[in-house]
């Protein structure tokens, strides 16, 4: 199936809002296969609209229309289509009974207009509005779907997460069953990643394999097509081992998970305790590890140990350590690792020093950050981050790259 989005508002146009409909909707439709070859904006003009809609019947199947559902003279959108399909508009008596009830309970003086907001494409398949009065609709027009969703996005998202999307699938699914799976990545930017991949990226059309970047992190999504929903997925299976023997040097984990819990689960089935001492991530590491439920069995404690002389009393680093080489260095990341790990009994230890920015430290430009990491009768290891985010950036992506050297380990 191929889609367009018309998002019908003058408002739009004058760029008095952004138009975060056709981002949820094509976030939306990505899940369940459909393929989005463009997005429409036009204002609430009848005319314009007409055109629009008769461009996207040559290169959509399914046309999905938010805005001008409302009570208001200016919204249009169901009367144009109506007229373009050659359809009436008829009361919907669930929509109406929503509209009186609603005036009954606040109280207030319902005008002829608010009737408007009940009326509906006749033949077509009401969307019910949950938060709101004018319902939406989903039109079988012969060789072309209409989908009618209202303009607030609070009113649109629920209703199209449980009404449209699955209105779409049903009918998709009369002929193919939809799978989909997320790769998570993490060490590797997003253009390297399409760039490694780029030839099985840009031939693919089923599975389909779409990259996504957001947080320091790079994610894969695989969508694949067919009759049974099991060779739906082995060719999902058969694609992520494709992707996987060039990039799998970076795959972590699989859908909504995170590099801490990843790393979570694994202190737990290897039964390690842990401990952090955090000097630019103030505290970031061990506030984004108590975030997950149950990780009291793994972790133990730590401190926040941002001045120099903290370090000295709270972590018994060497005051010859930080004389010779600095807070931002290898040696004092060390120390901080196998201090903290020993005077809390863990099995391992982890350690954030450095510049976050956006000054530079001890000439250490902003970004420059160690990570050490101590682990029970093992040799300290060290590693160095040259970040170049915000100072919050910086701070968060240290401790992502902190879950990740654990979990190599
Ligand atoms: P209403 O019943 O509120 O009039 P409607 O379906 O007629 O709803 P519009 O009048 O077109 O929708 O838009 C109402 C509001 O919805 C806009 O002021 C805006 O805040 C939001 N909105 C409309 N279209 C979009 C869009 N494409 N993206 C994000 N928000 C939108
Ligand atoms: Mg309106």
């Amino acid at each position: 199936m191929n889609a367009e989005i018309i998002a019908v508002g003058t408002e739009l146009l004058l760029g008095q809002i952004a138009n975060t409909n056709a981002q949820f909707l094509s976030a939306q439709l990505a899940e369940i296969g459909v393929n989005i070859y463009h997005h429409t904006v036009v204002g609430d003009n009848p005319a314009r609209l007409k055109k629009a809609i008769v461009q996207a019947e040559e290169r959509a199947n399914l046309i999905i229309f938010t805005g001008g559902l409302g009570p208001t003279k200016d919204d249009l959108t169901k009367e144009t289509i109506a007229q373009h399909l050659g359809k009436q508009l008829i009361i919907d008596e669930i929509a109406m009974q929503t509209i009186l009830d609603y005036f009954d309970k606040t109280g207030r003086v319902m005008t002829a207009n608010n009737k408007k907001q009940a009326l509906v494409i006749e033949g077509g398949n009401v969307l019910p509005n949950e938060h709101g009065m004018a319902p939406g609709m989903f039109i079988n027009a012969g060789s072309t779907y209409f989908m009618l969703l209202p303009g607030p996005p609070h009113e649109m998202q629920p209703m199209f997460r449980n009404y449209g999307r699955p209105a779409i699938e049903a009918e998709m699914g009369a002929t193919e069953k939809i799978e989909s799976l997320v790769l998570r990545y993490f060490g590797i930017g997003e253009a390297e990643l399409a760039e490694k991949l780029s030839d099985i990226i840009d031939e693919q059309t089923n599975p389909t394999v779409a990259p996504l970047a957001g947080d320091g992190e790079v994610t894969l999504r695989i969508t694949a097509r067919h009759r049974q929903g099991s060779v739906a997925r082995s060719m999902i299976k058969e694609m992520e081992e494709k992707v996987n023997l060039l990039v799998g040097e970076y795959f972590y984990g699989y859908d909504e998970t995170s590099l801490m819990r990843e790393l979570l689960k694994t202190l737990e089935e290897k039964k390690l305790t842990i401990a952090a001492a955090e000097s630019l991530t103030g505290g970031l590491f061990q506030s984004e590890m108590t975030a997950v439920v149950g990780v009291s069995t793994m972790l133990i404690g730590g401190v926040v140990c941002y001045s120099n002389q903290s370090k000295l009393t709270l972590c018994n680093v060497k005051e010859e350590t930080i004389n010779k080489y600095g807070v931002v260095s290898e040696q004092c990341a060390i120390e901080l690792a196998e201090n903290i790990r020993s005077m809390l009994g863990t099995d391992i230890g982890i350690s954030f020093t450095g510049a976050a920015g956006p000054d530079s430290l001890e000439g250490n430009p902003a970004g420059t950050v160690w990570i050490g990491i101590s682990f029970k009768n093992q040799q300290p290891k060290s590693y160095l981050l040259k970040l170049a985010g915000s100072r919050n950036g910086n701070r968060k992506r240290s401790v992502k790259y902190g879950c990740y050297y654990l979990l190599q380990e």
